[in-house]
């Protein structure tokens, strides 16, 4: 254990926006203990890629959905330093459907990903973090969505309610521990190229709802990692309690 690293961890790293998160973290830095569920493949290219560069970190096989799996995460995030920020990354959509025809399994599976699992590994990093509690102090960034404002009708509006209220969650988690050390904001990305798409059965979903963004275009992985970084950093030293759009105007 290097006592001297900082910290990061990322649900959901070893594909799209958490993927791209955990190499951006390497290089501003941290070491880098990520999760993911399905993809040993990706995760590990993930690895190697932050090894390549130089710095430390470890893939754990971790289900947000699972209490034990978040202590798990944290319990290995804790072999590699001190930790300094946590990206709640992990998410899901499911097929389109009308609220009409949705089921309970669709509906607790979703919120258990999106929100409470979300929330559970922001309780872990405040324990660890506060200075409140012994901690010295961090950064959270939660992954919310355009879809907490656009509502997503017809498609997941099961999805965009998680969403809306991880956005309610971030303000009251900052509010809560402004004074503690830690700075909590999230990003509300758009229409962006990654993997979730084809996930919800929607694979050319970027590009059939591209001519609706301002810009014209879907963004990548990077863009939405590039303002994460940004709010975890000591730029961002006085912004908590924000949502930041990155949805190329929409
Ligand atoms: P993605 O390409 O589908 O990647 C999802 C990542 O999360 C993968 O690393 C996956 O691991 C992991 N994961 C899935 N379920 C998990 C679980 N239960 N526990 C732990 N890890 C889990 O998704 P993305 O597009 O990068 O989305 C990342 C976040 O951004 C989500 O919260 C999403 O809602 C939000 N977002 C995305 C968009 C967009 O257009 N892409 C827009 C707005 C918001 P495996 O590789 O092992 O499957």
């Amino acid at each position: 254990m290097t006592d001297m690293n900082r910290v990061c961890i990322i649900t959901g790293g070893s594909r799209g926006i958490g993927a791209a998160c955990a190499r951006l973290a390497a290089k501003a830095g941290y070491a880098v203990c990520f999760s993911y569920i399905s993809n040993p493949d990706a995760a590990s290219a993930v690895v190697a890629d932050i090894e390549k560069a130089g710095m430390p970190a470890k893939a754990i096989r971790a289900d947000v959905a699972h209490e034990e799996d978040i202590l798990a995460l944290f319990d290995a995030a804790a072999e590699m330093g001190s930790l300094k920020g946590l990206i709640n990354n992990a998410g899901i959509v499911a097929e389109a459907q009308d609220v009409a025809d949705y089921t309970r399994e669709r509906l607790e599976k979703m919120v258990a990903i999106n929100l409470v699992g979300a929330i559970l590994c922001a309780r872990e990093a405040v324990r660890r973090m506060s200075t409140k509690r012994g901690g010295n102090g961090g950064s959270i960034v939660n992954l919310s969505s355009a879809a907490a404002y656009l509502a997503a009708p017809s498609q997941y509006v099961d999805y965009a309610a998680t969403k809306a209220a991880i956005d309610t969650f971030t303000k009251g988690l900052a509010l809560e521990v402004a004074d503690e050390g830690i700075r909590v904001n999230a990003v509300r990305p758009g229409l962006i190229e990654t993997d979730i798409h084809a996930s919800g059965g929607q694979p050319d979903r970027v590009e059939k709802l591209q001519h609706l963004v301002p810009m014209k275009r879907g963004g990548t992985a990077d863009e939405v990692a590039r303002g994460i970084l940004w709010l975890m950093s000591e730029e961002a030293s006085y912004v908590t309690g924000d949502s930041m759009n990155i949805t190329g105007g929409r």
